[in-house]
């Protein structure tokens, strides 16, 4: 595993002051480029949550989505997706959360998960841990549970899993790489 942390690591690029000034962005896109790493991954992330009873994954609009429908697939679970208002074309629940200026909408449809389903929600970076709690209260909404949230990256000094962890204390958090 930390030979695994390792090679994310190495892969992801730094872009500093991206998408503005004062923030270190984590271009995670040279993983896609190496298939054995991303196979790595997957086999990292199922290898913490297999044998836990989750029912589907859901991914965050639009990173989440890259190896979150690869683990559902690999796992052999159903796939959902939260998005970016407007973009979903069903009857959808919404919700509304702050960001460091202003807010963000993001919506499910509202058929997505059954009732009472152990979801895993997967993004590829966890920061404040503003966009995962929005998520994961949305699948609440919607009637099932959240065991679970995984990532990529964790960028530990933003203190999100403290976040998670106060709202979501039954959940188990995995970040593959910690920063
Ligand atoms: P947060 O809601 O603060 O946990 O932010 C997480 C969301 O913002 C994820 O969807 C990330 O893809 C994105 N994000 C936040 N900070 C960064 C960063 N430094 N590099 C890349 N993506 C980021």
């Amino acid at each position: 595993m930390q030979q695994l942390e390792e090679d994310i690591k190495a892969a992801i690029r730094n872009i500093p002051d991206f998408p503005k000034p004062g923030i270190n962005f984590k271009d995670v896109t040279p993983i896609f480029k190496d298939p054995a790493l991303c196979s790595r991954i997957l086999d990292g992330f199922s290898s913490h949550f297999e044998n836990k009873g989750i029912d589907a994954i859901l991914g965050i609009e639009s990173r989440g989505f890259l190896f979150g429908l690869a683990l559902a697939t690999r796992m052999r679970l159903p796939f959902v997706l939260v998005r970016k208002v407007g973009k979903l074309p069903a009857k959808t629940v919404k919700l509304s959360y702050a960001l460091e200026y202003g807010e963000a909408t993001i919506e499910i449809h509202e058929d997505a998960l059954e009732k009472g389903w152990n979801v895993l929600v997967h993004d590829d970076l966890l920061a404040t841990g503003g966009t995962a709690s929005a998520a994961a209260q949305l699948c609440e909404q919607v009637g099932a549970k959240v065991s679970g949230f995984s990532f990529l990256v964790d960028l530990s000094f933003l203190n999100g899993k403290a976040v998670l962890n106060k709202k979501f204390p039954d959940a188990e958090i995995v970040g593959l790489a910690t920063y």
